[in-house]
């Protein structure tokens, strides 16, 4: 079983409000991300390749990966996750590697631990909401979902001891 638990006055995103970044609107069709290489065409971020000239911009994504603004937080902990910490993260890999592939603006922006916790950022919401819901799913254990800034953010956490 799987417990959904709602977290409330939540400091770590409150703290960490930012500008918004937004994902569609303004841009002449097609521009390309000069740091990583993504399309915006016909309303959405791909990695097609581009025939002649493109518009030159930062994608969000990379926008947020440059500044340290994350959209997603993943907080994970516990003694089983610690026991089975490289193979949770390494489906954690496979799956941003899925996810990056189909949605260039979702992305692993980095993963650190301390003692008790491995804490997962994220530039989108979306991929840290599968992220949280397959590991939940594989490995049951208590996680709890929260969104914040009108669904702009997420923070999710797992744990299981
Ligand atoms: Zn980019």
């Amino acid at each position: 079983m799987r417990n959904t638990l709602t977290i409330r006055n939540d400091k770590l995103i409150q703290e960490k409000r930012h500008d918004v970044f937004p994902t569609k609107g303004g841009l002449p069709d097609p521009t390309q991300c000069t740091v990583c290489g993504a399309v915006y065409a016909k309303g959405r971020w791909t990695w097609a390749s581009v025939d002649g000239k493109a518009r030159q911009t930062t994608c969000p994504a990379c926008r947020r990966i440059a500044g340290n603004f994350p959209a997603g937080y993943i907080e994970m902990g516990g003694a089983f996750f610690e026991a089975r910490k490289d193979e949770i993260l390494n489906l954690v890999h496979n799956m941003e590697k899925v996810e990056k592939n189909a949605h260039p603006l979702e992305r692993i922006i980095e993963i650190t631990s301390n003692e008790q916790k491995t804490l997962i950022t994220t530039t989108g919401i979306h991929i840290a909401r599968r992220i949280g819901e397959a590991i939940s799913r594989a490995y049951q254990g208590e996680y709890a979902i929260q969104y914040a800034d009108g669904e702009k953010r997420i923070r999710i956490s797992w744990q299981r001891d």
